[in-house]
């Protein structure tokens, strides 16, 4: 268990999902669970961009934030189709995830975007969600750690280490998301580590590491978070299909909140 007192953190991420009504709806089932609860993680909810505004107004005054999946890294301009950085801010977003493998895979997105993406977030004070992870193939050439390394590494190049106070890396081995195929929690948590030394020997710094969350996503479920939140280098996760369901995603939250309580207890003890 995260003996570092990082925070425990439970994203959902609702993909292209949700008309605005079913996302108000589910915003609002998630909020009122969340009421009055202590011990809670931190949970942030992903609608798509149409949904922000009503799902930002239904957790507003609640311990639940929100956050968008994706934005352009450029502040304004002729970009069709794209969000902005400052667009997210006026809105009342507080979270983005960058660099998910299916902007990765679907929409071109490479690890210099992302590393411009992120140091957009970072400059706008949203709290950057970025995700790294391989694929089936490179698992099985043998290239996870090596990918994993150099998708943090290029993420993070150009930043200061006074830059990285807020920033949440998830990892995400791609042949784990959506597929109801888990990676076992020894190995997510043996990866997640491998993060923080990336991160470690990035800056000659292991407070450092040591202070940056890293989410496991890929496949998380009511039956299978309890083990991975056992882990001492994994801080929460960042859930996708099962995130789209409120009784699904309520257990992801107790779940975090029971590792918090029992770091609370381990911590008296
Ligand atoms: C994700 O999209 O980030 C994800 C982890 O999806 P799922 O939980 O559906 O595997």
């Amino acid at each position: 268990m995260n003996e570092q007192k990082r925070p425990v953190i439970i994203a959902g991420n609702w993909k292209m999902n949700k008309t605005r009504a079913e996302a108000e709806a589910l915003a609002k089932a998630i909020c009122q669970a969340a009421e009055g609860q202590r011990d809670l993680p931190a949970v942030v909810l992903a609608p798509p961009f149409t949904s922000l505004p009503a799902v930002v107004s239904v957790c507003s005054g609640s311990q639940v934030k929100v956050g968008a999946q994706n934005m352009d890294h450029r502040d304004a301009g002729a970009y069709t189709g794209e969000v902005a950085p400052p667009m997210l801010v006026d809105l009342g977003i507080s979270y983005v995830i960058i660099g998910h493998s299916e902007r990765r895979q679907y929409f071109g997105e490479s690890n210099a975007t992302v590393n411009l993406k992120l140091k957009a977030a970072l400059q706008h004070h949203l709290i950057p969600i970025v995700c790294v992870g391989e694929t089936l193939d490179e698992r099985e050439n043998g290239l996870t750690d090596a990918v994993v390394s150099r998708q943090t590494a290029a993420a993070l190049a150009d930043l200061e280490r006074s830059q990285l106070d807020t920033l949440i890396i998830a990892y995400e081995p791609v042949w784990a998301i959506g597929t109801g195929k888990v990676c076992e929690a020894f190995e997510a948590n043996r990866v997640c580590k491998l993060i923080r030394v990336t991160i470690a020997n990035l800056y000659k710094d292991k407070e450092l590491a040591q202070s940056v969350p890293v989410l496991y996503g890929g496949s998380v479920k009511a039956s299978n978070i309890d083990e991975q939140l056992a882990c001492s280098d994994i801080d929460g996760s960042l859930v996708g299909g099962a995130s789209l369901n409120a009784n699904e995603f309520i257990s992801l939250i107790k779940s975090g909140q029971k590792r918090i309580s029992l770091q609370a207890a381990e911590s008296c003890s």
